[in-house]
């Protein structure tokens, strides 16, 4: 299974992206998140993803030029990320008695779906959770069936107790490089939306 996310001394509220991973001793981020995943229903699901087609067919205007260099720089972090956190997983998930894949509430935000969309990958059929507390629709026996550019940021931005743990000793020579890089992604996950809302105002 493929959890991976901040170490810890990122705080959670600073950086939590949408979605909470629940422990044994509660959420991770209390009062949040709400009951209902946003777009959970398949009609509302496909016209979040053709408003983002829509804006998608501008490019020949050029206005979203901005959103698609953050998509592309955000796809070059996920690519530096993927060995250490594909690592800590295989390291932890196999063993775990309590997956936090199968317990997660968790969703695509808005700038999961506009990378996905500006770096032309296909949709994703809808968001992980069909029902609250169903386990992720694409946890397969193997562990996560998505790239880790098709999940949800915040499926690599959790690290669970034990991940946390093994980054700073076993890893401890990667932790420096996954902590600027995590925070690379907040700051381009922001600007992704910034440019976005931007172009589109104009548009
Ligand atoms: S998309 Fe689902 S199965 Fe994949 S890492 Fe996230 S919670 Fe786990």
């Amino acid at each position: 299974m493929e959890k991976a996310g901040h170490p810890s001394r990122v705080s959670p509220q600073a950086e939590a992206p949408h979605g909470a991973i629940t422990t044994a001793s509660g959420s991770a981020d209390a009062g949040w998140p709400p009951p209902i995943p946003p777009w959970a229903a398949p009609r509302i699901w496909a016209a979040a993803t053709a408003s983002v087609d829509h804006h998608l067919q501008l490019r020949h205007i050029g206005l979203h030029r901005p959103t698609r260099h953050c998509a592309r720089a955000i796809a070059e972090v996920m690519v530096s990320l993927d060995p250490p956190m594909t690592a800590l997983a295989q390291a932890t998930c196999p063993d775990c008695v309590d997956p936090c894949c199968r317990r997660a509430t968790l969703w695509y935000d808005l700038a999961d779906l506009l990378a996905i969309g500006f770096l032309g990958l296909p949709w994703p059929p809808g968001q992980p959770m069909r029902s609250v507390g169903a386990p992720c629709r694409y946890l397969g026996p193997g562990g996560c069936r998505l790239a880790r550019l098709h999940r949800p940021w915040i499926c690599t931005w959790y690290l669970c107790p034990r991940q946390r743990s093994m980054l700073n000793s076993d890893l401890r020579s990667e932790a420096a490089a996954v902590t600027s890089r995590l925070a690379a992604m907040k700051t381009l996950r922001v600007r992704l939306v910034e440019t976005f809302i931007e172009a589109s105002g104009r548009a």
